[in-house]
């Protein structure tokens, strides 16, 4: 994509909003995504004249974010820490002209209203930089689940010893049927990984059918409807985006048309499942566990019921922070590909990767999140 605006050479502002590291950061320098490591980008913006800011208070109305980003030219930010773009702190971001996602998912980005905001803003994020992170995730915590890893471990570290109460909810991965919502580059690689298991099925629900040669070599099908995809399975893992459609998708209801017993799985964001009702559907046993390993808010407040909602007959809760897509690799990538996106628009060259843009000179540049929000 190319579209030089003329601004190249002018000292920008950048205002990063990432997540603490403390002293993992200083152990591990490879830890790019926290505020003391930034990405990796100090340096190399500071000698081109550019100004970097960077804090982790992103929360109420006088945090941090909220000062800075008034006079900030491009903001990135995190899915792990998401600095809400909400249309008021657009409407208060004057000079604004890109949003950076280090990572993938910009939900947490008022899409509508940066179409809007001075003129329409760019916003980016790093396709692909960590879909292999999560579907390894996705892998992990469906065995987590099914092998009923969790109240085993639990139970050996309280000093205690019942095979019997560990393997009632133990079951193998084999001959059960595992369907993905959404087979986009996380969805693929999720079912790709699951062939090792020689699953009964592989189902996946998305509007765009794989090819028929895709189908093949992976082994699976696709089902015309969530209702119906969701009445087969064993196991379901969510790896649509979030949007206007998808906002609360797992509710009570569509929990309900799952199989009694089945566990759910989701690394894709907090908001598809409404919290409440995926506890109501532990504690009734319709579930028989869940996991993953995103929240809405983030940081999830202490006491959010997903920390601690399991199923009263031992089902495993295998939730953790928001991390499958932030491995140590991850962020390498991550961190190389917002660089790579500043450069394209610091250098004046705007040569960005048309996969990486979200909105783009006032209007959507990706289907999920554009004609979903705007046409439908
Ligand atoms: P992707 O390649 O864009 O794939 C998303 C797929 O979802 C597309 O095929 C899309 O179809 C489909 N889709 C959209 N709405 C749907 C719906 N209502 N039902 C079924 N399918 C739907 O994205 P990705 O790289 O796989 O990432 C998927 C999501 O994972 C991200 O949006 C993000 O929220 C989450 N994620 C989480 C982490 C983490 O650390 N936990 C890291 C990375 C990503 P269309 O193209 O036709 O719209």
């Amino acid at each position: 994509m190319h579209q030089s605006h003329g601004q190249e050479r002018v000292p920008v502002k950048v205002l990063a909003v990432l997540y603490d590291g403390g002293i993992h950061a200083e152990q591990v320098p490879e830890l790019l995504g926290t505020t003391e490591n930034e990405l990796g980008i100090r340096k190399w913006l500071e000698d081109q004249g550019h100004t970097l800011v960077t804090t982790s208070d992103k929360d109420g109305e006088n945090s941090t974010f909220d000062k800075e980003l008034v006079d900030a030219d491009i903001i990135i930010t995190t899915p792990f820490h998401p600095g809400y773009l909400t249309a008021e702190r657009l409407a208060k971001a004057k000079k604004l002209k890109l949003a950076i996602t280090a990572g993938i998912g910009s939900d947490h980005v008022d899409l509508d209203a940066a179409n809007k905001t001075n003129g329409g803003i760019t916003v980016a994020e790093v396709t692909g930089s960590n879909v292999v992170s999560v579907a390894e995730h996705v892998i992990m915590t469906i065995l987590v689940l099914v092998r009923n890893f969790v109240p085993a471990h639990e139970m050996v570290e309280q000093g205690r010893w019942d095979v019997a109460e560990a393997a009632k909810n133990e079951f193998d991965l084999e001959g059960k049927v595992v369907g993905t919502v959404a087979v986009g580059r996380i969805g693929e690689r999720v079912l790709r990984r699951l062939r090792a298991f020689d699953c009964k099925e592989l189902l996946y629900y998305d509007y765009q059918p794989l090819s028929a040669e895709k189908e093949k070599e992976i082994g699976c099908r696709r089902v015309d409807t969530l209702e119906e995809m969701l009445a087969q399975c064993d196991v379901v893992t969510i790896n649509c985006p979030l949007h206007e459609k998808t906002r609360g998708l797992f509710n009570k209801d569509l929990i309900a048309k799952m199989k009694p017993g089945s566990w759910l799985v989701n690394t894709a964001r907090g908001a598809i499942v409404v919290k409440e009702d995926v506890a109501a559907a532990l504690k009734s046993g319709h579930l028989r566990g869940y996991g993953g390993d995103v929240w809405f808010p983030q940081p999830a407040p202490a006491d959010h019921v997903l920390r601690t909602a399991k199923n009263p007959f031992g089902g495993g809760n295998a939730m953790v922070p928001h991390m499958s897509g932030t491995s140590i690799d991850a962020q390498i990538r991550y961190a190389a590909g917002t660089k790579a996106i500043l450069e394209s628009y610091l250098s004046g060259k705007r040569d960005y990767r048309p996969e990486d843009l979200i909105v783009y000179a006032g209007d959507y540049a990706t289907r999920s999140y554009g004609e979903r929000v705007v046409k439908n």
